[in-house]
């Protein structure tokens, strides 16, 4: 993998950052998206090429706007000379019931957790075809499996991303490229680091009551996944063990969907 190059979609934070982390760490130039301040990112990118020894850049493309994907996914080309394993995490959460759901929110979480993929592969798989080689790896979700009430747009957005999945796998088949998801449960990170302080706000329990009841209501496993471990499978599906490994939903989920 030394000397190829990944673009990770939202990688200031969470299991974006673990997975451009990962992928450094395996000698794969990286860049870097997402939101955050700008100093903070600064700090990440120089610390990754210090750390690991490899070209680590920035692009802060709003992955709701498909013009700046595809100028995201040309600057990664022209950066690095090609852009060999695309990671498709930029991720935003909203819970309200079906109902309820503003319009603006439906709006965005599909087009970030959902069209945003579309738009980075439709623009990157051309060049992995022409040199024959590329790794697609999605992250969607155990929602994209099964669902939960009041997810109704990341619900519909991870299942969508995994049939996405399935659809570039059958299209690559031939042409050196895989196409799999990675559907993690819980993850603590910030985007459920909320999720968590709103359930202890509505209910009066504390942040760590509130910790234990979201595990356990969905997972066999009261555990968190880690950023780290969900590296690792991104790391491994890129690698040569993998190459025959397309369209799969690979769940690091605690049990949430062997149930
Ligand atoms: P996070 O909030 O820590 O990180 C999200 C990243 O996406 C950040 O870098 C943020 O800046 C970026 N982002 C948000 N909107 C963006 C936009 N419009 N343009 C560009 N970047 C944008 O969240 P996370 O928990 O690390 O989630 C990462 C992915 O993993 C998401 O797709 C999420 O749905 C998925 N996931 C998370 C969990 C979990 O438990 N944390 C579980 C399953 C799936």
């Amino acid at each position: 993998m030394k000397g190829k190059a990944a673009l990770v979609t939202g990688s200031t934070s969470g299991i974006g950052l673990a997975i451009a982390r990962a992928f450094a760490a395996q000698s794969v130039n990286v860049m870097l998206n997402g939101f955050g301040e700008a100093a903070a990112i600064e700090q990440l990118r120089a610390g990754l090429e210090k750390e690991f020894g490899v070209k680590a850049r920035y692009n802060g493309a709003d992955m709701s706007k498909p013009a700046e994907i595809a100028a995201l996914v040309k600057a990664t080309e022209k950066e690095f000379g090609s852009l060999d394993i695309l990671v498709n995490n930029a991720g935003i959460q909203h819970v309200a019931k079906i109902e309820d759901f503003p319009i603006d929110k439906w709006d965005a979480v599909i087009a970030i957790n959902l069209s945003s993929s579309f738009h980075t592969m439709r623009a990157a798989i051309p060049g992995m075809k022409a040199r024959k080689w590329g790794r697609i790896i999605n992250i969607a979700s155990a929602h994209g499996l099964v669902a939960s009430g009041e997810k109704g747009a990341y619900v519909a957005a991870k299942h969508g991303l995994v049939g996405l999945t399935k659809v570039a796998s059958i299209e690559t088949a031939n042409s050196g490229i895989t196409c799999n998801a990675i559907c993690p449960g819980w993850v603590l990170t910030p985007l459920v680091q909320k999720q968590i302080e709103a359930r202890a706000q509505q209910s009066g329990q504390t942040v760590e009551q509130a910790k234990i009841a979201l595990l356990s209501e969905k997972q066999p496993m009261h555990q968190f996944s880690t950023p780290e471990g969900i590296g690792a499978l991104a790391v491994f599906l890129a690698g040569a063990a993998a190459s025959t490994i397309t369209g799969s939903a690979y769940s690091i989920d605690g049990g949430w969907t062997a149930q």
